[in-house]
């Protein structure tokens, strides 16, 4: 499924200390609009199940406290984000609910922010949530639209890429030239003349301005986000937990690999796991048949991701 496709591809800002958790644990959400939660507020529940099946309700028996539900608008309310009709914020709606509704942007099957936005960090309403283009969920088969905003859901919550962490190249291997994009942006980069592709592929900076956005989501350095005022904070990436081969955070192999290539041979595709992958684990120079494995689709939120739930919302009691 989905080989060579456009994947997860989106637009995610990172978490950290511009970033935190969701103040007590509590994610409450609205739709744009009646047609947003028409559309999908069913993705939203369904998704929503797969961590719920895990994690459970949030108390001492399961060790977190993290609650996400609809918020519930007072009586005669205009019951969405936004006012009647209009784009513009909804007065009867607390300005930090993560907002859920549509967006169309090409190549992009979806987008989320990470986690939480204080409000003396940036104080816009409507500044949390996800967007999800319609056009992406009519063309995949429902366990993979629904897997994919479950994904989503855990960037909401202030999940980062697995396979973003500093320590990733012990377990798994990125071949950026097995990129979707990858051959236009190496002729601009080229005829440029003042970075080489190795560059290109470690900077998400110097990707965006040299036509290679989806190296936001495979790179390992750290983003900045700016303020109320325009000032700079760099985000940084908590990783105390082990690397975790099953989570839903993970890409699969077959994400964003360009369409030349062929998404089931190990050695075609952007990322691939170590097969002696380890804690620690010095990955050899020459990457070959025999010493990659290819990342599989992780259907379900896994028992790391609970973890990492637990991690970030823990129960206080
Ligand atoms: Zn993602």
């Amino acid at each position: 499924m989905n080989q060579g496709g456009m994947g997860w591809s989106e637009i995610v800002t990172l978490s950290g200390k511009a970033r935190t958790t969701w103040p007590d644990g509590l994610i409450q959400y609205c739709f744009t609009n009646e047609a947003a939660r028409a559309e999908f507020g069913i993705d939203i529940q369904d998704a929503w199940k797969l961590w719920k099946d895990l994690i459970g309700d949030a108390g001492t028996a399961n060790g977190h406290s993290l609650v996400f539900r609809e918020f519930k608008f007072k009586e005669g309310a205009h019951p969405y984000c936004h006012s009647k009709s209009t784009e513009n914020w909804n007065p009867d709606a607390p300005e930090d609910l993560a907002v859920f509704g549509f967006d169309s942007i090409p190549g992009v099957q979806a987008w989320s922010i990470t986690g939480y936005m204080p409000k003396e960090f940036q104080n816009d309403p409507g500044r949390h949530g996800s967007r999800f283009d319609k056009e992406s969920k009519n063309k995949y088969l429902r366990p993979y639209w629904v897997n994919t905003v479950a994904h989503k859901l855990g960037h909401v919550f202030g999940f980062w890429h697995e396979h973003q962490r500093d320590d990733r190249d012990s377990y798994i291997h990125f071949d950026c030239t097995k990129l979707t994009n990858y051959e236009n942006s190496k002729a601009t980069v080229e005829k440029e003349g003042k970075y080489t592709m190795a560059q290109i592929c470690s900077n998400y900076y110097l990707a965006l301005i040299h036509n290679f956005p989806a190296i936001q989501d495979f790179e390992t350095i750290d983003h900045d986000a700016y303020d109320n005022d325009g000032k700079r904070h760099t985000l940084f990436l908590n990783t105390d937990l082990e690397f975790d081969d099953e989570s839903i955070m993970l890409y699969s192999s077959a994400e964003l690999t360009n369409p030349g290539k062929n998404g089931n041979d190990v050695t075609q595709v952007p990322l691939s796991f170590w097969k002696h992958r380890d804690m620690g684990y010095d990955p050899p120079e020459q990457f070959t048949k025999d010493n990659l494995e290819l990342i599989p689709i992780n259907w379900e939120v896994s028992h790391g991701d609970f973890e990492g739930i637990q991690h970030l919302y823990p129960w206080h009691g």
